[in-house]
């Protein structure tokens, strides 16, 4: 290990991984742990003390705002792009503690834990292999490494530092967000798009090297609600409605194949997600995903005609259906119009020597919010791998890679 000198984007990981930020599902305040803000504040020290402009720390609320001013000759003018990630790691595995561990990638299982027998198997997680001489960071096996999201944290501020001690390295305006709660779903509740005034961004969100992505589910949450009719079961014949029986039959009605675990890449599903209840009442609560909208539409349309249809076999009004829609695909707001940030995108990873791979997301992004909010946001990879568990681990040159690839898009748009 003595002759790896550690990049600075590496260095800043390292440090921003072992601050705590997790946050919490489920709270009232917003952001919903206090301790983001131990790594807000510090990120907002940072850009002050490496010169940015217009820095913002939003205590209340959480979010960091910055700016790298452009350097561009007078009349040139250059669009202004901006580039995101979030700040807490997720609900899931413990952020407290952690403890990132370089080490030189040669092949086989990688011990994360002695004493614990903690392993990093190679057999489970195929892909080691492409990592074979590069340099890992992993975990000691009991948290979380939280690449997702500080290496697409560290990576910013390494372009920030990058483009502020090289003022020859020409760029237009650069706008930085870093925002809270995202793991949570609640990231950019309150961003302040005009704030920010970018006239387009990226998230730096994504995983492996070379990943690129514009595409994400349309969502609705579909609650269903089943009334039924008690009765002592030993009396209960032609009279009893058992709720719980109902339901099964509702669900009975929805395409079998349709359903998380038998899908994939660009098909959706029905996922009841949650059920309580007893005879008497029962409550489903599902997800509807489809990336195509006309799909997503006929999804929501068929769940609400089995609620009518079973309403109509009973003759009474037992099956109520709730629907309302959450995010949708941002590929509308991506192209036509934008479709300059996946091939400016494209091109900044080729210079960089990557590979892009441009695969739907199987879920949803802040970016597909922000980019209903009127600021497109396609999400760029971070080098992070095995997001949310113990076994997450980042890739040191990949993560200097996603720098490049960050340097390379501004430069592109600057013309
Ligand atoms: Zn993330």
């Amino acid at each position: 290990m003595s002759e790896y000198s550690i990049p600075s984007v590496v260095e800043k990981f390292l440090r921003y991984a072992k601050i705590d930020t997790q946050s919490m599902d489920g709270q009232d305040c917003f952001p919903s742990t206090a301790k983001q803000r131990d790594l807000a504040s510090l990120l907002a020290k940072e850009l002050r003390e490496m010169g940015a402009g217009d820095v913002f720390y939003d205590e209340t609320n959480c979010y960091v705002y910055a700016t790298i001013p452009s350097n561009l000759p007078e009349g040139k003018s250059a669009p202004v792009l901006g580039f995101i990630s979030h700040m807490d790691t997720s609900p899931a595995v413990s952020g407290k503690n952690v403890s990132p561990r370089i080490v030189l990638y040669e092949g086989g299982d990688i011990v994360l834990n002695e004493a614990k027998k903690i392993l990093l198997r190679a057999a489970e997680n195929p892909e080691l292999s492409s990592y074979a001489g590069k340099h890992l960071i992993v975990t000691d096996g009991t948290t979380l490494l939280g690449a997702d999201d500080k290496a697409g944290v560290a990576e910013i501020m390494a372009m920030a530092e990058y483009f502020l001690t090289h003022p020859q390295v020409k760029h237009g305006k650069i706008r930085i967000g870093f925002t809270p709660d995202e793991e949570v779903g609640q990231g950019v509740d309150r961003f302040d798009v005009e704030r920010f005034g970018a006239d387009f961004a990226y998230t730096v969100d994504g995983g492996a090297l070379g990943e690129l992505e514009y595409e994400n589910f349309n969502a609705a949450f579909a609650r269903l609600t089943v009334n039924g009719y008690s009765v002592h079961p030993g009396s209960a014949k032609n009279k009893m409605l058992n709720a719980i029986l109902l339901a099964q039959e509702f669900q009975g009605l929805l395409p079998a194949g349709q359903s998380p675990a038998l899908t994939e890449g660009y098909e959706g599903f029905y996922h009841p997600d949650s059920i309580s209840g007893s005879v008497e009442q029962v409550t489903v609560d599902y997800i509807i995903r489809d990336h195509d909208r006309d799909k997503f539409e006929q999804k929501k349309a068929w769940f609400e005609k089995c609620a009518n249809f079973l309403n109509e076999k009973y003759g009474k009004q037992i099956f109520k259906a709730q629907i309302g829609d959450s995010y949708y695909n941002m590929k509308e707001r991506i192209l036509p119009d934008n479709a300059h940030l996946i091939e400016n995108a494209v091109l900044a990873m080729k210079a960089a020597g990557v590979t892009p791979m441009i695969s739907p997301i199987r879920g949803g992004t802040d970016g597909a919010r922000l980019s209903f909010m009127g600021l497109p946001c396609p999400n760029l990879c971070t080098g992070g791998m095995n997001f949310h568990g113990r076994f997450e681990y980042a890739c040191a040159e990949d993560m200097e890679s996603c720098v490049e690839i960050l340097k390379n898009i501004a430069g592109i748009y600057a013309g």
